[in-house]
Parts: C-alpha cells; structure tokens; sequence
C-alpha cells in the first residue's frame, strides 16, 4: 500500500464507527460475489452468506455482534467445493461499537484532513499463539493520537485499491500462520525423535547416521510414522553431540526435560545445501547466529571435518 501516513491518526467516534463500517460493507458487497456458505471457526461452523472477490480469491462474511461488528476474511481460489468443516476464517477485522473498548482488533480511523482508515492492533492468535504482527512483518504502522497505542493501517477507506489492500493484509496473516504452523509441527516431530534416540545408545546413533546417507526420499519411517528426513538427521546430530555446541560446548537445559540445542546448515538449504551430517554443524544459538551472519571463510571441507575461520578466529570441527 502506497500511504503517506500522518504522524498519529484519531480513533473514529462511535458515530463514525458505523458510517465507516456501513461504507465499507457497501463497498464490498458491490464488488463481491454473493454466497451461501459453511464457516468454520473455533467452536463450530454455521451456514453464512460470504461475499467472494474471483480477482484476489479470498472473502468476507459480516455479521453484527453485541459490541463488536464481526468482519470475517478468508481465502479461497473458489466457491465450488462443499467442504465439510467449512471455509475457515484467516483473520476477523472487528470493529467496537464503542471506540473505547480494545478488545476488538480492528479499528477505523481517521487524519487531521478527514480521511477514515481500516487498521487492526496487531494482535493475533495463530496455533494457539497469541502474536504480534510487528514480530514478523513491516507493515505500515502508525500512532493513535494522545493514547499510548498504535495501529496497522490497512487501507484508507476512500483509496481506489480498498480492496486489495485489505486482501493483502488478510495474505500477510495467513502467510504468518502458516509459518508458525509448520514452525510447531516441526518441533513437535523433533521433540518426538529426541525422545525416541534417548534410549538409544552412541553406537545405534552412529550407525542410523551411516544408513541413512544414501536414501534419497524426503521422508524415513520410525516405528510406523513417516518423519521428514532433515528432522531424523538432525535429531540424530543432536544426541550424538549430547545436545553440545560444537563450537563452544554449551547446552541449555530446558525447564522440564532435555537440552535446547540448534542446527546449522553449512550451505543453507536454499542454495540447496544435502540434509547429511556433512552439511549440519550442532550449534547454540550464538554460534548459530555468528556461523549465519559473521564473516566466514571455509578453509577445508571434506566428510569428517571441517576447518573454517569465523570472524577470524579459526574451528577445526569432526563432522
Ligand atoms: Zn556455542
């Protein structure tokens, strides 16, 4: 979105929430497409008319709640499929009815000339999470005059593009969900592997690291559950190194049971870099940093060792 954004913006009147929220529902259901659909959200899914945008494929669904206008958004490349647990909800841009109450997230604001704004506080619940939107992604932000608070402008309500904006908006978060999805899976299926090495002895790990250097496929069976290979590798690595920085020797021990420890690639996974034990060095997560972002100069590489300088100070390492 291209917005000179003032320093600070008002919050809307509680008169002037229900004109804008009015302008906003009018805008959009001229553009979309009108549905009758199955919603899914926490605790249940029910039939709901949605309004469908084909351009950006995502929707939106409204309904009036005791002190909040429910904005619901979603995406879908289509409005065919009948699934069966509904089309669920990406994120809610709820407006109060009263403007001081901030349990709602979405607001709508407005600058010194009169120009009212859609904005939301950031705050969302992703995996059971409670996040912060600025902790994962520079989206224009701005202060509410007078109060120690500050807003995501979303869009201007007058701006031709309203709709795309708010679309973008809405991508951004599902992009945020999916990553701290896939974030928890993986740990979750690291945390199962750690506990299923434990009772493994250093011989068994040195021999399981061995095997599997020639598979090829992305996923290896344990005990009757396909694991991503890069996890059973790296899983392995960690208890062969007894959870140690290979650098400095270190482990932090967690609250509850087991060591914290990370996994570095040698060259990244982007620049395709093998999921083996030539390529993952165990390291804290100050090493892991320096290792990813300081100067590094390899100076031998081969299948046991590695020898590189690190702002210049050398490691020679036993892969
Ligand atoms: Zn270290």
């Amino acid at each position: 979105m291209n917005l000179k954004l003032p320093d600070c913006l008002e919050l809307a009147t509680d008169r002037e929430i229900r004109k804008c929220q009015n302008d906003f529902m009018n805008l959009l259901k001229t553009d979309g497409e009108d549905h009758m659909k199955t919603v899914g959200f926490q605790g249940g899914r029910e039939q709901m008319e949605i309004w469908w945008f084909k351009k950006y494929k995502f929707w939106w669904s409204y309904s009036e709640a005791i002190s909040r206008h429910w904005n619901a958004f979603g995406m879908a490349d289509n409005m065919d499929d009948d699934i069966s647990q509904g089309y669920s909800i990406t994120c809610e841009i709820n407006s109060p009815h009263r403007a001081d109450n901030w349990q709602p997230r979405g607001r709508f604001c407005k600058d010194d000339k009169g120009r009212y704004y859609i904005a939301h506080t950031g705050h969302l619940n992703a995996s059971g999470k409670r996040i912060k939107l600025d902790e994962y992604t520079l989206w224009p932000r701005t202060k509410i005059c007078g109060l120690d608070r500050s807003v995501f402008v979303i869009s201007a309500l007058d701006d031709k593009n309203l709709i795309e904006n708010v679309c973008n908006f809405v991508k951004t978060v599902q992009k945020i969900k999916e990553k701290i999805k896939s974030n928890s899976d993986e740990e979750r299926e690291q945390l199962k592997l750690e506990d299923y090495l434990n009772k493994k002895s250093h011989k068994e790990i040195e021999s399981e690291l061995d095997n599997i250097e020639p598979i090829s496929s992305e996923f290896i069976e344990i005990t009757g559950k396909a694991y991503k290979r890069n996890n059973v590798v790296i899983a392995l690595l960690k208890k062969r190194q007894d959870y140690k920085c290979q650098i400095c020797q270190t482990r932090i021990r967690k609250k509850k049971d087991g060591f914290y420890i990370e996994a570095a690639h040698i060259k990244s996974k982007s620049e395709k870099g093998p999921e083996n034990r030539k390529n993952i060095l165990i390291l804290c997560p100050n090493h892991h940093k320096e290792f990813d972002f300081g100067d590094r100069k390899i100076i031998k590489h081969s299948k046991n060792e590695i020898i590189f300088k690190l702002n210049g100070v050398k490691h020679a390492i036993n892969l």
